[in-house]
């Protein structure tokens, strides 16, 4: 008889509980960014109790977001800069021609968006896989060329998603700060099915925003949403879907919140607040 035989079902269950946490944790290990789920976590949001709490295995049913799959669509990416002439190729998006992608912007010191977008994404990413979501990102690193903006607008309905994500920040004048949530507008063929939807998703992640404690822009949109028709990942969409402005990167206070890892882990979390609002789970 090996010692394991004699062990009641609820004690292996638990031993194999921490093998798999053990072994979730592992490929994100290497990132300079891995999320935390520490429930010592000095800025654990209120919704992150629910997964920071030791999960009893009885069944992956169990978990609020079994079921749903998110898309998350990191803005930018690493090779943009490198690479003018093929993120400057004109896709169409539905009303006109846009530049397939464009570099973005960086705080004063350097810290560029397309880092700070990829680095939320990994710890939406992590936090709505520990409920039990299935997640897929518009790219998988952040030192690649692309995606399109019409290739990121339709990746959810490609990836059946339940919703889409689009993770930016903007880079404003000094003074400007907070987070703006983009939501489509009307563009005949194009957004008309996802209007309605996108809409409530807007006045969700506003909320769920607030939830983080993080602040509504103080200089565009009206109370943090604002609808926009020029935007090829919002016009492209065949699934309901934001886009997230979290911040300004010029402005002192955000680009400190972005530039560490706890800050941006608030930022994950009042965007799978908003996700979890918007889905009721
Ligand atoms: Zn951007």
């Amino acid at each position: 008889m090996n010692r394991w035989s004699n062990m009641r079902p609820a004690v292996l269950a638990g031993l194999f509980g921490v093998v798999l946490a053990v072994t979730a944790g592992g490929p994100l290990a290497a990132s300079d960014d891995t999320p935390s789920m520490s429930p010592t976590s000095p800025l654990t949001a209120p919704a992150e109790t629910v997964q920071s709490q030791p999960t009893p295995l009885v069944g992956t049913a169990a978990l609020p977001l079994t079921g749903l799959v998110i898309a998350l669509d990191p803005g930018h990416n690493g090779g943009n800069a490198a690479h003018a002439a093929r993120i400057a190729r004109r896709v169409f998006v539905g009303n006109g021609w846009k530049a397939c992608n464009t570099v973005g912007t960086s705080t004063r010191r350097g810290y560029p968006e397309h880092r700070f977008t990829f680095a939320v994404a990994l710890r939406v990413k992590a936090r709505l896989e520990a409920l039990g979501a299935t997640v897929r990102l518009t790219r998988q690193t952040d030192n690649g060329v692309g995606p399109c903006v019409d290739v990121r607008g339709r990746f959810g309905a490609r990836v059946s998603a339940d919703v889409t994500i689009s993770i930016h920040a903007d880079g404003s004048a000094l003074s400007h700060r907070g987070f703006v949530v983009m939501k489509p507008g009307r563009v005949p063929r194009y957004t008309t099915d996802i209007l309605a939807r996108s809409s409530r998703l807007a006045t969700a992640m506003r909320a769920g925003l607030l939830d983080a404690g993080l602040p509504i822009a103080n200089y565009y949109a009206a109370n943090g949403i604002v609808s926009r028709t020029d935007l090829g990942t919002l016009n492209m969409s065949d699934v309901p879907v934001v886009m997230v402005e979290l911040g300004n990167m010029k402005n002192a206070g955000d680009a400190t919140r972005m530039s560490g890892a706890v800050g941006r882990d608030r930022y994950a979390a009042g965007l799978v607040a908003g996700i979890r609002r918007y889905l009721g789970r």
